[in-house]
């Protein structure tokens, strides 16, 4: 088999607003057609026109070649060596950031035509299951420009998750910092009340993880407030500082009282090697179109086991990433949650109208895939509605 084409759709939702931090108002959606008619889909969660540009430009010169070129004429079942080809050939570009989130696209669609193409879901061709269902958490969606309101959206949230049957949610607390809501202002102890609140809503039996969004600097301003937090029963608390300040990251893991959570932005295995060995993070997040798709996902999954610590995937896309999530997951026996929310639940219309998702959710849990590939299934009208590029 080979690839003969490469087509990627910028999506922006009818009702986008720059004003949000939900980086799911858009997609990029990369499509790799082969000469056997089988045709792989893949996202990823960076600026759609930034992976449109770098998927679709000429190459200028060995070390900057087009990763469509390099792409079209190759076996699309020889994941590795397709990976390979465009982290090389475009290293002086990517290498880390957008070049790899490409990359992650592109993977996604490997895996989906190779599962097409044999006739597997993607985690049987990873290996087969670890588990046999996956729970996910529900991250809660909150409104609102003031303190009250903010916490009383939570907490409604909180209780409709509960009644869905979810076993875990994860509640953002942001209304200071780089993520705020609605520019909101309010001070740390008005965080602290709003777990509270959170937690009491919940009742003691569900799981709570805590998402601030990178609002401190650094491990000494977030202790101050996080060290109170014990009696929450946090399951962890998800980038308490800036990603890059690794120091602190290990800082928080000896003095916080709870699991410290991070990597959502990291590409490539290598940046999650310096997060755990530096960072000493005690959960790490891949999102899997981000890192660099399955296959860099894979390679994080070993060096967790080999630090013995676990992995929850991030994940805040349309239907294509939660189903590749969801496969990873199956596979991989670190994984204790994923970040999901049934489609009808959501706020984002791309993430209710672009793809059905490749598993069932009963009871609270996800169950193991059975069709081929991601299993998804594109709605070709949404994509008509929501291409702008
Ligand atoms: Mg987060």
């Amino acid at each position: 088999m080979k690839i003969t084409d490469i087509k990627t759709y910028v999506l922006v939702a009818d009702n986008a607003d720059v004003s949000l931090t939900s980086s799911a108002q858009d997609t990029v959606l990369v499509i790799v057609e082969t000469d056997e008619g089988i045709t792989g889909y893949g996202e990823t969660d960076t600026n759609p026109w930034v992976v449109k540009a770098l998927i679709q430009s000429p190459g200028t010169h060995t070390m900057d070649q087009s990763m469509k070129d390099i792409l079209i004429g190759m076996d699309p079942l020889d994941i590795d060596n397709c990976w390979k080809s465009l982290y090389v050939g475009t290293a002086m570009t990517g290498r880390r950031g957008a070049g790899v989130n490409a990359i992650g696209a592109i993977d996604m669609a490997l895996w989906d035509i190779k599962g097409k193409f044999e006739n597997k879901p993607i985690f049987e061709l990873l290996g087969g299951k670890v588990h046999e269902t996956i729970t996910p958490y529900a991250s809660l969606q909150p409104l609102g420009t003031s303190f009250e309101e903010y916490r009383d959206s939570l907490v409604e949230w909180a209780e409709k998750a509960k009644n869905l049957g979810f076993k875990a949610v994860k509640s953002e607390v942001t209304m200071n910092g780089p993520y705020s809501h609605n520019g909101m202002d309010e001070d740390d102890d008005k965080h602290t009340r709003v777990i509270e609140a959170v937690r009491k809503a919940l009742g003691p039996d569900i799981e709570l993880m805590v998402d601030v969004q990178y609002k401190w600097e650094t491990a000494e301003q977030a202790l101050r407030t996080v060290k109170d937090w014990k009696e929450f029963n946090i399951y962890f608390l998800e980038t308490p500082v800036w990603t890059d300040n690794l120091d602190d990251y290990a800082r928080m893991h000896e003095e916080a009282p709870m699991k410290i959570a991070a990597g959502e932005w990291l590409s490539t295995v290598h940046e999650f090697k310096d997060l755990i060995e530096r960072g000493k993070v005690d959960v790490a997040q891949p999102d899997i179109g981000r890192v660099g798709g399955l296959t860099e996902a894979k390679k994080v999954s070993n060096i967790v086991d080999e630090n013995n610590i676990i992995i929850v995937p991030h994940c805040w896309k349309t239907s294509i990433s939660i189903s590749a999530t969801a496969h990873f997951a199956f596979n991989t026996p670190s994984c204790r949650f994923i970040e999901y929310l049934p489609p009808q639940l959501c706020h984002e219309t791309l993430r209710r109208e672009l793809a059905i998702e490749g598993f069932d959710f009963i009871n609270g849990l996800i169950q193991l895939p059975t069709k081929s590939g991601l299993g998804i299934e594109i709605n070709e009208d949404a994509v008509k509605k929501y291409r702008v590029d």
